[in-house]
């Protein structure tokens, strides 16, 4: 119930709605009839009939006097924030200040500018995706990237589809699945990456039948050889990209489980997960399987991700002995974990950096070797530029942290960096952070960074330089609110 003199000078409820114009009333007006013009009529009527349904519903609930007079005089403002509300892009860029550099949450793997320049090229024009231009016949999409793919890895053959989870599914499903096979598996590597990656689920669909052998901790070659039956078909190795086994652990050597393969005459497959391309143990990288190495090493194929340590698009990459991968190519379920063109040509310039020995202008790999000294200067130089204006709103100081790689790779290896520490006077850390990740009227990028201890943390590592200005403002528009 309302008070007796609130209803004593509210309108009564018809009068209040006849209040609300029509819909063609509303457009007739000067600054909408620019935005039909700009976005289309439809999108300004949908848009029109959704804020006047509102205010509809907020009358019947009692909105009136001075409120509704406003909402009145101001609909044409709130029917173009309604137009811009529809035509908001659900995925946007943000600024990664987390230090994660392969951030499964934030997109992974930036691209360099060569790569993302190829593939507006290749989306923009008609290309030779499926056409072989010597013979001017029908040619096969899955020859593109494997050139520049089996130099790098000394491989006889490769084959790209949509992830890794793709890569493995069609290694087990093609060697295995059929008449379900055995896929004799460590205990200790039947692992979950995220919440929707298992080892186990993705086997279960492949049509292969999974046999656990040893212990969580320790296995052995001798569990894999008991373990043996007419009906294997594989073994498979998986690198536990997301956690470690320390302690009284044991794994059999690549080298015995090669011998062991090829004794029984068994493909030996192995799930890199990252699937590294160039020493990184300089940067403390050093349990990180190079791919090359366990080709070379002799295992039969490999499988790991695009976008993770190798630093290009989103996708599965298997190489190796040049019979699997045909067996994998050919299977029909290729066709349907295949590629687009677009990521053909990310790969393809991603895969030429390494060929010219450019790692500089793969993203991944740049931000990974940063030094906390470069990013410190960085660091500083922003709490200068922003102490003045932020002073009495919250302190600002630099302090040595730790960075990761992510991904699912290197677990425990953290990147020594150095932290800008934003400690807010007036509201609590989470607060400030739930502000920066608000997206910002004027197209500025949502900023996601650290919070720890009542502090928002940002690690500059993957703070793009050409996006530190915009995150400034970020932090000078959150805390003068
Ligand atoms: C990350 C990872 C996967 C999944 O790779 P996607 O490219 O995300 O599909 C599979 N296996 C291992 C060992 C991994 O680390």
């Amino acid at each position: 119930m309302q008070p007796r003199a609130a209803r004593k000078t509210a309108s009564p409820l018809t009068e209040r709605l006849r209040r609300l114009p029509a819909v063609d009333e509303i457009l007739a007006r000067e600054r909408l009839r620019e935005l039909a013009d700009e976005v289309g009529r439809p999108l300004v009527v949908v848009a029109a009939r959704q804020v006047l349904a509102g205010l509809r519903h907020e009358i019947r609930r009692g909105l009136a006097g001075a409120e509704l007079e406003s909402h009145l005089t101001h609909l044409a403002h709130e029917v173009t924030a309604e137009v811009r509300e529809l035509l908001g892009h659900s995925l946007r860029p943000v600024i990664n200040a987390t230090g994660v550099v392969l951030h499964t949450n934030l997109g992974r793997a930036p691209l360099g500018r060569e790569a993302a320049r190829r593939v507006f090229e290749l989306a923009t024009q008609y290309s030779n995706l499926e056409l072989d231009l010597g013979r001017g016949a029908r040619g096969r999409r899955d020859t593109h990237a494997a050139k520049f793919l089996d130099r790098l890895l000394g491989a006889e053959a490769s084959l790209v589809v949509n992830n890794n989870a793709a890569a493995v599914l069609l290694a087990l499903n093609t060697l295995a699945g059929p008449a379900g096979g055995e896929v004799i598996v460590s205990r200790g590597e039947l692992i979950e990456i995220g919440e929707s990656f298992r080892i186990p689920d993705i086997m279960a669909r492949s049509g292969a039948k999974l046999v656990e052998v040893g212990t969580t901790n320790r296995t052995r070659l001798a569990d894999y050889a008991r373990a043996l039956t007419k009906q294997t078909r594989l073994l498979l190795r998986v690198h536990p990209s997301n956690f470690r086994l320390v302690g009284f652990t044991e794994r059999p050597a690549l080298e015995e489980l090669v011998a062991l393969a090829r004794r029984k005459r068994l493909p030996l497959v192995e799930d890199l997960g990252s699937g590294l391309l160039t020493d990184l143990s300089a940067q403390g990288l050093r349990e990180e399987p190079l791919a090359a190495a366990s080709l070379a090493a002799g295992v039969s194929l490999v499988t790991f991700s695009g976008d993770k340590l190798l630093g290009g698009p989103q996708a599965g990459l298997l190489a190796g002995k040049k019979k699997y991968v045909e067996a994998c190519r050919r299977n029909p379920l290729f066709r349907a974990l295949r590629v687009d063109k677009m990521t053909y040509a990310a790969l393809e310039a991603t895969l030429a950096s390494y060929l010219r020995g450019a790692l500089e202008e793969v993203p991944a790999l740049r931000l990974i070797r940063l030094t906390a000294e470069e990013i410190g200067r960085r660091a500083e130089a922003l709490r200068a530029q922003l102490a003045p204006a932020l002073a009495g709103r919250a302190e600002l100081s630099v302090r040595a942290g730790e960075s990761v790689v992510g991904g699912g790779s290197t677990p425990g290896t953290a990147l020594p960096t150095q932290l800008l520490v934003v400690s807010p006077r007036s509201l609590s850390a989470a607060e400030l952070a739930a502000r920066l990740r608000r997206p910002d009227a004027s197209g500025r990028p949502p900023v996601i960074a650290r919070v720890e201890a009542d502090r928002v943390l940002f690690d500059l590592r993957t703070v793009f330089e050409d996006q530190q200005a915009a995150l400034a403002a970020a932090l000078g528009a959150a805390l003068h609110d």
